[in-house]
């Protein structure tokens, strides 16, 4: 059990309890994708990023093989990263609209981004194994987090489901059935713990190509559920 949030991000680096993934993120980093051969490719579990007592927590769903998994931080280097990251900028998340490299001088404000598992898939497809194995680390992320964080949003359908049940584990009470997910979802839990807060957990399509691309997800989206999250954070002001 990590102590603190920098302790779990240095702890998680080590991490090789998946034995797929390991390969992968491994293959990956040796192959490397024609754009990055001159790079170094991270090729390990990639931490969560953003303060330890982030307000504000994003769950996506896994590392990309040649954005995460090569830069070393979470949504960072490929085109999910530059939809997020610009829209947390828009919304007052982040102090810059890019995010393309560990030292590019990205800050989250408030916010904090990590994923239910923390190595780079094949196919951005992890099994339910996988997200077991790793759903350790979230439940000691959210733990914490509980302190500070008062809201969250959830990139995508695969996120939601692996998110409640560490919820559930960490403190906070999910109503049965769960709550399903949708963009623009919205549900409010109360705190399972004496003198505990409540969390407002909001859904929003996955910044993907294929949402991207398709026109399911547009920027305008994405701004509008962070907008709302980070108000009922207490990172914006209420309208
Ligand atoms: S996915 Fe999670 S549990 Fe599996 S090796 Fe990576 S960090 Fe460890």
């Amino acid at each position: 059990m990590c102590r603190t949030i920098a302790e779990l991000d240095h702890e998680i680096t080590e991490c090789r309890a998946c034995p797929r993934l390991v390969a992968w993120r491994e293959q990956v980093a040796r192959d490397k994708r024609a754009a990055f051969r001159d790079e170094t490719y991270w090729g390990r579990p990639v931490p969560s990023f953003g303060p330890g007592d982030a307000r504000l927590l994003v769950v996506g769903l896994a590392p990309a093989a040649h954005g995460g998994n090569r830069t070393g931080r979470m949504f960072t280097g490929d085109r999910a990263a530059d939809v997020l990251i610009a829209a947390m900028y828009r919304a007052g998340l982040a102090n810059q609209p890019t995010s393309t490299h560990p030292d590019d001088g990205l800050r989250l404000l408030g916010t904090r981004v990590t994923a239910p598992v923390h190595c780079a898939p094949p196919d951005n497809k992890p099994t339910p194994g996988e997200r077991d194995n790793c759903r350790h680390w979230l439940d000691t992320e959210l733990q914490l987090l509980r302190p500070s964080v008062r809201a969250i949003v959830v990139l995508g359908g695969w996120g939601w489901q692996a998110l409640f049940p560490a919820l559930a584990e960490s403190g906070w009470a999910v109503p049965k059935p769960r709550p399903k997910f949708g963009h623009g979802a919205h549900v409010t839990l109360a705190s399972a713990v004496p003198a505990g807060a409540p969390l407002e957990v909001f859904g929003c399509y996955h910044p993907s190509q294929q949402n991207t691309f398709t026109g399911r997800l547009t920027p305008a989206m994405i701004e509008a559920v962070l907008v709302s999250a980070a108000t009922a954070a207490g990172l914006r002001p209420r309208p």
